[in-house]
Order: structure tokens, then C-alpha cells, then sequence
């Protein structure tokens, strides 16, 4: 038997507690070092504690939007006023319980890791070369750890603007939102992508007058046109202001308010701003150039389809990649990077078949090739839009926003991509994933069976529709 394989992680976050998990099991002697609690930045203060408040934040815009509709009203002792019912929420209680599913859950983790035969170190990981970290652990002790193989998956942080430095109390960045006790009276989202957006969308369903800076024609700059649109529509429905073309220069707290400055001289006075303007890797100061790994200008570790690094023998994965901010992807290049350095049987990434969502009301999901990419003559396909406003189960519901989208190739008809823009949009894609996935037919995909009624009958019903009689 060959001498056992040593794999030193630093960060541990999906790119590196799957990676863990498979190359325990593959029988590697395992080291994670994470800097601020297994989970990372994606169970901590990321993807789990925003979708856990944008649960809550569900609820609420259930309600709002169909208690008229759906002949719903709060018994509050004068039975049928059916005004706009007076529900609130505690966000003190609320992030309270942000936090500890958050805690749990990386608690969880750590748990299965050491089940797994796992060891875990509590600090911060540098490189020493390519074979070696230096771990400087939380107890101001320092351990060298000597490894055949090195994963870097050490995520990212939240930018920060010169003229807009977080202050944790009024001017925040997306992780120091859970330390607020009361709702923001006017919130200011500077930023439209996936996190700005989905900020806005909650904090208006909470209850807050939601202000939304965006430096773009429209939210969402990044997703499917028609679904963007959609959103921003369904926001700006809500009350929400939404501030197209609109660039903030920098926030100034005064007191209790902050002030916005936008770049055309406008200003903006709200109660809380909330800065949203993407990320940077933290691949700084953690001798990776040292060591032989090539970092792209925008600071990310350059990276091949299995996870290689320009460094033999050191992988990386996730956030500090640029690949893919997604934590599906993060794990997916972890186990890639495992498999590889294993010598296991290894496909390489594949982003075709990525499945996203933007956790806004409705959501957004999309998978495979996007809309841009056939516009762009990137690839030839038939595209298809259905409304969910002609859907049974929409109607019943009081779903009127929305819609499905399937795309797939002339001739052969296979499923390459689709955008569903629904409640729980984000169950309904799978259906597309498992077509663009399984190389499915339109043909196949309209034959199986679906409920009804269901909204899932509108993706079988664009599926059908794609049905073209030169291809019989
Ligand atoms: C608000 C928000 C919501 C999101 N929602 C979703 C979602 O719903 N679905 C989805 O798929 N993705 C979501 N994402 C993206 C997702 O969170 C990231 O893609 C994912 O966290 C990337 O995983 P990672 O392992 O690369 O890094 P991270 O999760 O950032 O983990 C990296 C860890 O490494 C640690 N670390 C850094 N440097 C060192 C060091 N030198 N030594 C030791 N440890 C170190 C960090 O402290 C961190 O704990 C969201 C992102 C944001 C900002």
C-alpha cells in the first residue's frame, strides 16, 4: 500500500469542507485551517443568514400581495376590513435566529468533518512554498504543516468604496446587517446585482422604505433581460425607488440619517445604507505569488478546469477563484481539485450546466446557456417564453408575475438552458437541470407526466411548444 496522501486546505467554507469530505473518504490525511468558523463565509454570513431572513421576508410578501385576492384578513375583532393588514416583524428576533441556524449549522459541519477523521485548526493559513502552510492558530501558537497537496479556498470580502467605509451601525456592508435590532426605517441598497437586489426585496417585504441606487439601465444587470425586468417591475409596484444610471460617490453619516452622493450631484437622505458592490479575494499576504501562484489583476487565483493553480500540487477552489460565486460551484471545483489530486476518475468543471437563483419575490432561476449567449450568436437555439399568468395553478394562487423560458437546439431540440421567474423558482429549474444535465429532448421533457394543476406544467407546455414539425 502507498504512503497516505497529506492535504493541507486553507478556508473553510464550501470549497473547502466538501473538498474535506471527499478526500477523507478517498483516504487522505486531512487538515482544514479556517480563520473564522468551518462553514466560511457562505454558512456564516453570506448565503445561509441572508436566505434565512429573506424566509421570513417570504411571509410577508405572501400575505401583502394576496390577502385582498385570496380573501384573507387579520381577525383582529372587526371581521371583513380588508385593508392592508397590520403585520410586522421583530428583526431582533428575526436575526436572532439568522444567527444560531448560521452557528448550528456550522456547528454541524465541523461535526461531520471530524466524524470524516478530519483535522481542524482554528487560524489563519499562509503558504510557505508549495508543499508547506503556516498556520498562526488562534491560541498565538504557530503550526507548520507539511503537505503533498495544497487547496486554497480562502473566499472573498465585501468591496468597500473609499468615500463609503462601513460603520456597522448606519452604513453597512451585507454581514453586519444581522447586528441590527430594529428595522431600518428608508433603507439605501447601493448596488443591483444578485446580493443588492435581494437585499432591497426583503427589506421592503420586512417593512422598510427601500431605496435602490443601481449604476446600470436596470437591476439585475448580470440575468435574463425579461427576468430582470420582471423584478424590477414587481419592485417598483411595491414602492420600492429604484435609481437607474445612478452612481454613489459616497456615503456620509449625519447623526441618525445617511446621505447618498450620487455622481450627477443628486443626493439621497435615508435612515441606513447598505453597500453592496461586490467582492475582492482574499488572496493577499498569503505567500501565493511567493509560492508560484499566478493571481489574475483582479487579485483572483488563476485557475484550470480541475482546480490546478499555476503552483504544482497547489489547488484552489470557491470565491478566491472568480470562477463562479455560487456555493454549488465553490464545492463542485473542491471535489474536482480532490479527485484530481487523488488520482480518482475526474470530469472537469462544466459551467453549462450551472443552476443559479436570485432569492428575490419572485425568484429567479436560470441554468445552462443564458439568453445573452443566443443573442449573441454564442449558440444557435429556439428559444420560448410562457407566461405563468396563464397557467392554472398561477391563476388559483394569485401568481401573476413570472414566466418560463426553455431554450434548445434547432434540429436535435436537446434542452440547453432555461430561466424560470417564480415563486420557489428555485425547485422548478431542477426539472431544466436534469434536461440540459441528461442532454433531454424537448420531446423527452414534454412526454413525462406532470401534475395537475402545478407550475411545473408551464416548463412540460414550453417544452411542447418547441415541438416543430421538421423535425417528425
Ligand atoms: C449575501 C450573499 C448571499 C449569497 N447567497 C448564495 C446562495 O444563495 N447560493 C449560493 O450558491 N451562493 C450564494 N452566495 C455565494 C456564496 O456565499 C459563495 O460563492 C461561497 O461562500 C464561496 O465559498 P468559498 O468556499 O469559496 O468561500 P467562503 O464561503 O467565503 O469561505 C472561505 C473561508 O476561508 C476563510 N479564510 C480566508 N482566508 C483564510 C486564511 N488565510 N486562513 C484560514 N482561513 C481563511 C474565510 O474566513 C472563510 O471562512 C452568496 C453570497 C453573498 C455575498
Amino acid at each position: 500500500m502507498g504512503r497516505v496522501t497529506r492535504i493541507v486546505i486553507v478556508g473553510g467554507g464550501p470549497g473547502g469542507y466538501e473538498s474535506a469530505l471527499v478526500a477523507a473518504q478517498l483516504g487522505a490525511e486531512v487538515t482544514v485551517v479556517e480563520r473564522d468558523g468551518v462553514g466560511g463565509a457562505a454558512v456564516l454570513t453570506d448565503c445561509v443568514p441572508s436566505k434565512t431572513l429573506i424566509a421570513t421576508a417570504e411571509v410577508m410578501t405572501n400575505f401583502a400581495d394576496s390577502h385582498q385576492e385570496l380573501g384573507i384578513y387579520v381577525d383582529d375583532g372587526t371581521p371583513g376590513t380588508l385593508d392592508r393588514p397590520k403585520v410586522g416583524v421583530d428583526l431582533d428576533v428575526v436575526n436572532k435566529r439568522v444567527l444560531e441556524l448560521a452557528q448550528a449549522q456550522s456547528v454541524d459541519i465541523a461535526n461531520g468533518l471530524r466524524r470524516a477523521g478530519v483535522d481542524l485548526l482554528r487560524g489563519s493559513g499562509r503558504l510557505d512554498g508549495p508543499r508547506r502552510v503556516v498556520a498562526e492558530l488562534e491560541d498565538g501558537t504557530t503550526e507548520t504543516l507539511e503537505a503533498d497537496a495544497i487547496l486554497i479556498s480562502t473566499g472573498a470580502t465585501p468591496r468597500v468604496l473609499p468615500g463609503a467605509v462601513p460603520d456597522g451601525e448606519r452604513i453597512l456592508d451585507w454581514k453586519q446587517v444581522y447586528g441590527l435590532t430594529e428595522l431600518p426605517r428608508e433603507l439605501i441598497v447601493v448596488g443591483s446585482g444578485v446580493t443588492g437586489a435581494e437585499f432591497a426585496g426583503a427589506y421592503q417585504a420586512l417593512g422598510s422604505k427601500v431605496t435602490l441606487v443601481s449604476s446600470r439601465d436596470r437591476v439585475l444587470p448580470g440575468e435574463d433581460p425579461d427576468a430582470a425586468e420582471v423584478l424590477e417591475s414587481v419592485f417598483k409596484r411595491r414602492g420600492m425607488r429604484v435609481m437607474g444610471r445612478s452612481r454613489a460617490e459616497r456615503v456620509e453619516r449625519l447623526g441618525d440619517s445617511v446621505i447618498v452622493h450620487l455622481a450627477d450631484g443628486q443626493t439621497l437622505e435615508g435612515s441606513h445604507c447598505l453597500m453592496a458592490v461586490g467582492a475582492v479575494p482574499n488572496t493577499q499576504g498569503i505567500g501565493l505569488e511567493e509560492s508560484g501562484v499566478f493571481l489574475k489583476d483582479s487579485g483572483h487565483v488563476r485557475v484550470d478546469r480541475v482546480s490546478r493553480t499555476t503552483a504544482n500540487g497547489v489547488y484552489a477552489a470557491g470565491d478566491c477563484t472568480g470562477v463562479f460565486a455560487l456555493a454549488s460551484v465553490a464545492a463542485m471545483q473542491g471535489r474536482i481539485a480532490m479527485y484530481h489530486m487523488l488520482g480518482d476518475a475526474v470530469s472537469p468543471l462544466d459551467l453549462k450546466a450551472v443552476a443559479s437563483n436570485v432569492f428575490t419575490d419572485p425568484e429567479i432561476a436560470t441554468c445552462g446557456y443564458s439568453q445573452a449567449a443566443i443573442d449573441s450568436g454564442e449558440i444557435d437555439a429556439h428559444t420560448v417564453k410562457m407566461p405563468l399568468s396563464r397557467n392554472p395553478r398561477a391563476k388559483m394562487q394569485g401568481i401573476h408575475d413570472g414566466f418560463v423560458k426553455l431554450f434548445c437546439r434547432p434540429g436535435t431540440g436537446i434542452v440547453v438552458g432555461g430561466v424560470v421567474v417564480a415563486p420557489r423558482a428555485s425547485e422548478l429549474i431542477h426539472a431544466v437541470s436534469l434536461a440540459v444535465d441528461l442532454h433531454l429532448t424537448v420531446d423527452q421533457v414534454a412526454n413525462a407526466f406532470t401534475v395537475y394543476p402545478s407550475l411545473s406544467g408551464s416548463l412540460a407546455e414550453a417544452a411542447r411548444r418547441l415541438h416543430r414539425r421538421d423535425r417528425v
